[in-house]
This record gives C-alpha cells, structure tokens and sequence, in this order.
C-alpha cells in the first residue's frame, strides 16, 4: 500500500513539474501555435494570453468560437481571430473552389435574383448549381449563363449546390438561336442529356458531353435539326449501352431479310421477325425502308447523314420509331420533343 501510495506521489509531483514549466515557458515569452511550442524573439510584444494564475478562473476563449461563421469561414474560425500566437492555426484554408467546362441543360429562378442551374460537365457529370444574384442588372455573370453554350466556370462547393463564382463563355453557337427549330431541337437534345445522367456521375457522363457539344455544333453548323436529333438519339443510346437491334431479330437472332414483315419493339429493344406470333405491347409495323435508315444511322458518318435525300415520310416514320425508343429507354416522354415536332411540322 505505502508503494502504491508513494507512486502515485510521485506521479502528482511530475504533473506538477510538467505545469510549473509550462507556466515559466508562458512568463519567458513562448508562443504556442497548435500545441507545438516555438520560441519567442525577446524584443517582440508579450503574448496576448499569459498563464492564469493561481486561484483565478482560468480563461476559456475557445467558447468565442463562432458556430456559425459567414461564408468564407471554415469552421466559424478566420485568421488572425485568435491573434498571431493563438491555439489555433493562424491560416484557415480557404473555400475550395475547382474550374470546369460546362453547358446548361436547364434553369429556374430563385428567390429575388438567383438562379439554379443544371449544367452537364466532361468530368463531374451532372450538376446543380446555384448562381447568387445573376437577375440583378449589373450582375457579372448574368450574361454568361445562357443554355446552348460552353462555358468556363468557376464553382465554389457547397452545402446543398456548388456556386457560380466566376464564369465566362467559351463556344457561344450563336447561329443556332436564330432559327426557331435549331433552338427547339437544342432544347431536346439537352432534355436527353439531362434526364440520361447522373447528378456527380464523374467520368460516365463524358461521353454524353461530347455527344452534347458536337450536336450543339452540327445545329450551329446548320444540319438539319430531325437529322442532328436523330444522330443524336443513336449516338445517346450507344452511350447507354442500349444500342438498338436493327441486324437480327430481338427475339431469334434470324436475320432480317429484305422480303419479310417486321416489327419495331422498343421494349425488346429492337426489329422482331414475323415468326414470333401475337404483336407484344408497343410494337408497331416497320417498313423495309424505315429498317434500312435505321441501318443507315447506325453505320454512316454524321457527313454522310446530313448529305442523304430522304422522302419526308421515311424520316417522319424514322422519327416516330426513335421517339418509341427514346420514351422506353428514358422512362418518360420527353417534354422538349411536342415542342420540337411542332416546330417542324409549321
Ligand atoms: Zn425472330
């Protein structure tokens, strides 16, 4: 008993030890900068918080801390808070901010002068951002962020969207906009883009964006729109990985002959021969030619696309089947395409 005693005495005397030096390391003028001790030049001011001393309440200014910093405060704490020989870091790092290309798919308004964006980028995917203050008449940004553009951003990221700090227009296709239908099926191929990726898909959506960026180009080009949204359309699948059948039959694998009946089934994703009785749910009649063009676009160049002459009722028949298509694979009529096929049909 008198051992155990005896050591924890000695232990209290080396505490006491280890406390009386601190406070003489404090009174000769050390700072402390997150618990690691340098040593003061003696010309320099005494530091702002001395040891307490003994019998007074000791100081606690860490309750200063602000839980709730402005923005731009990490953790509620800013430098030079605390004063240049504080406990806490004296550099807080700043907001993380990142750079990316981006074009809009889609905007709404929000509160008095922000606006939330959806913009598809090469390498974060899909993302909501938040562009504070753009509707006021001086902004800086609000010329940038129109849709149909490739811009370069500047984003600051954030609790619930990433912030728009900076932006500035890279490839404006400004051509586009003057022809009501190259805008409508602007509008369409982004609804596409935007309901077949992800929100932060990374990487996945890189080759959407490209597909995006040059559709985008073709209609600035002056490509016909139902040609530039059909090859659109194909080129989306394949990126999906839903490529339709158009060779072989979805259900035998036969291949379709020139003299035979098909059908087009979006749901079995592709032409089903007329072998398989009873017509399943969705399919409708397909004409040897429609099967042809749907053969074309899946193996011409876009230039070989833009340069076919094509009677209008194969590519209204074309577009019907590739809109029974689309709706399977996105789950959903796209809202752009009402708008689109009016465009076209006036
Ligand atoms: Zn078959």
């Amino acid at each position: 008993m008198r051992r155990r005693i005896s050591a924890s005495t000695s232990a209290m005397r080396a505490w006491m030890s280890a406390v009386a030096s601190t406070k003489t390391g404090y009174q000769r003028g050390a700072s402390w900068t997150s618990g690691v001790r340098t040593a003061r030049p003696a010309s320099r001011s005494p530091p702002a918080w001395t040891a307490p001393e003994r019998g007074t309440r000791p100081l606690r200014r860490h309750r200063l801390v602000r839980r709730h910093g402005p923005a731009g405060c990490v953790g509620g704490l800013r430098a030079g808070d605390f004063g240049s020989n504080a406990m806490y870091p004296s550099v807080v790092p700043a907001p993380r901010l990142y750079k990316t290309t981006a074009i809009v798919l889609s905007r709404f308004e929000l509160g008095e002068a922000d606006r939330v964006l959806t913009v598809l980028t090469p390498h974060d995917g899909k993302l909501r951002l938040i562009a504070k203050g753009v509707r006021r008449p001086r902004s800086r940004l609000g010329g940038a962020l129109e849709p149909f553009a490739e811009l370069h951003l500047v984003l600051a990221r954030g609790r619930t969207f990433d912030v728009v700090t900076q932006a500035s227009v890279g490839q404006a296709w400004l051509r586009l906009r003057d022809r009501l239908d190259s805008a409508a099926a602007a509008w369409y191929l982004g609804e596409l883009a935007q309901r077949s990726t992800e929100e932060h898909a990374g990487l996945a959506a890189q080759p959407i964006y490209a597909l995006l960026r040059r559709g985008l180009q073709l209609l600035d080009d002056g490509m016909a729109p139902g040609r530039v949204a059909r090859w659109y359309e194909f080129g989306l699948a394949d990126a999906l990985g839903v490529r339709p059948e158009v060779e072989r039959c979805v259900e035998c694998d036969h291949v379709l002959e020139a003299d035979e009946t098909f059908r087009w089934v979006p749901a079995l994703g592709g032409v089903l021969c007329p072998r398989h009785p009873g017509p399943p749910a969705e399919s409708v009649g397909l004409s040897l030619e429609a099967l042809k063009l749907l053969r074309a676009y899946r193996r011409l160049d876009v230039e070989a696309l833009a340069a076919l002459r094509l009677p209008i009722r194969m590519e209204a028949e074309l577009a019907d089947a590739m809109r029974r298509y689309m709706r399977h694979v996105l789950e959903r009529e796209p809202r752009s395409l009402a708008f689109l096929e009016e465009v076209q049909a006036g």
